[in-house]
């Protein structure tokens, strides 16, 4: 079976391509980029992608699927049909499910799930330690060999620095990076938005940025002592990310990523008691989303990631104290991290990067983010002009905590590919139809 894209611009950092190519595809792998004036391989299916972005498939570093155990919320099938709508073709899954990602059992639960949805490739994380509970290691050599792409407590932080020292000394002799969600314990226990002049006017109680800045300095000055891999998760504040550029400058090997809602909103959007606004790390104030823009462009943030965190209406419904962390992510990061494109302050080659070539590098998944011959024939198929609101009725995921109901975007994933299949197509787009559909009829 093969395929060709053909007529799409392609952009491929890791090769250093921004040009008009063809992309052919055999059996799951890329056969290489063409020139356009080459002849159409005779036996090859065409897709036409005049007028879109034809990019390495995004790799989504950090999602929360829900299964085994909280399946009324999403399932890995319906998780895996909200990524690849939403131009995501692999998905690495939190450990923190019921029961939690802590021993290979539990790891090829994940795998095999996913690999039955055929939608995304799903990836699981495996725990530091056991239950996440944060006192013992977790089995990370049995999880590894059964398939975990990295190891984190996200959701519950490893409170002892000395763990943590620990864990990642563990992780390293297993080559595994080490994920934390930074965030001081003792010092944001109780809040449920970001402290300052908002938590005041509402009446909520705050987590500092103090607390992310802590945890994040911790760990880099850890990633130098053990010689660890360290990715920072969601990233959200002006503190953490100048660790993150310290600890680069000085060579260590700690990388950091950003959730869309972070750069999109601040804490003022917390103003109606909207729970749709409680995600931690929580929306931050206009000066810390504006070190984040600056991060995504010097280069210190490395990816984009969407920390989608599906929970059930019952649950958002409750008062803005009691309901839980997090919102749904996986449609619309594209769309967002278009808007940036759009205002002019990054490019859609930094884009590609943060969301394909980056992430595959930071947990080593080899062939992917990339589009160079033999690599998985993962790709994600943009168009940068396509004009659309997200109305979460129509979301693929089972939840529907999303604040971005009924944004206008500018800009979306509109034809996603997973090992060589096309996996989704925009509802509203017809011309790839139209082009397979003529040429299948022309036979
Ligand atoms: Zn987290």
């Amino acid at each position: 079976m093969r395929l060709l894209v053909a007529n799409g611009y392609v952009i491929d950092p890791a090769q250093q391509v921004n040009a008009g190519k063809n992309l052919l595809i055999e059996d799951g792998r890329v056969i290489g980029l063409l020139d356009r004036s080459d002849p159409i391989p005779e036996d090859a299916e065409l897709l036409d992608a005049t007028g879109l972005i034809v990019a390495p498939g995004f790799v989504d570093l950090h999602v929360h699927l829900r299964e085994p155990g909280q399946e009324y919320k999403e399932t890995i099938a319906t998780g895996a049909a909200a990524a690849v709508a939403g131009g995501w073709t692999s998905i690495c899954a939190m450990p923190n499910t019921d029961p939690i990602n802590d021993n290979p059992a539990v790891t090829r639960f994940i795998i095999e799930q996913g690999q039955a949805a055929r939608l995304a490739n799903v990836f699981p994380i495996g725990a530091l330690t056991k239950r996440s509970e944060g006192r013992e290691l977790a089995e990370m050599g049995e999880m590894k060999n059964a398939g975990i792409v990295a190891v984190s407590d996200d959701g519950r932080p490893v409170p002892s620095s000395g763990m943590m020292r620990r864990a990642m000394e563990y992780a390293r002799g297993f080559d595994l990076t080490v994920v934390d969600h930074c965030q001081e314990p003792s010092l944001s226990a109780g809040g449920v938005m970001h402290e300052g002049r908002w938590s005041l006017i509402l009446g909520l109680r705050g987590m500092p940025a103090a607390a992310e800045e802590v945890d994040a300095i911790r760990d880099c000055a850890l990633a130098k002592l053990t010689g660890a891999r360290v990715h920072l998760a969601h990233v959200s504040t002006r503190g953490a990310l100048d660790a993150v550029r310290r600890a680069k400058d000085t060579g260590l090997n700690v990388s950091c990523e950003v959730a869309p809602h972070h750069w999109t909103l601040t804490d003022e959007a917390a103003a109606e008691y909207d729970t749709n606004t409680k995600m931690s790390p929580p929306l931050r104030s206009q000066d810390h989303v504006d070190a984040i823009l600056e991060g995504m462009k010097d280069g210190t943030i490395d990816a984009i990631a969407t920390d989608h965190a599906p929970h059930h209406a019952d649950e958002k419904a409750l008062e803005f104290d009691e309901a839980p962390f997090g919102i749904t992510g996986l449609e619309t990061a594209a769309g967002l991290a278009f808007e940036l494109v759009h205002r002019g302050l990054i490019g859609l080659e930094r884009v590609v990067e943060m969301c394909a070539t980056n992430p595959a590098r930071i947990f080593s998944l080899h062939d992917r983010g990339c589009l160079l011959p033999n690599a998985h024939a993962d790709v994600t198929i943009l168009d940068p002009q396509i004009e659309w609101v997200f109305d979460v009725k129509h979301s693929k995921s089972k939840s529907r905590n999303t604040p971005f109901h009924g944004r206008t975007m500018t800009g979306a994933a509109v034809a996603t590919i997973v090992g060589g299949r096309l996996v989704y197509l925009h509802p509203d787009y017809t011309r790839i139809n139209e082009t397979r559909q003529h040429r299948a009829s022309a036979k």
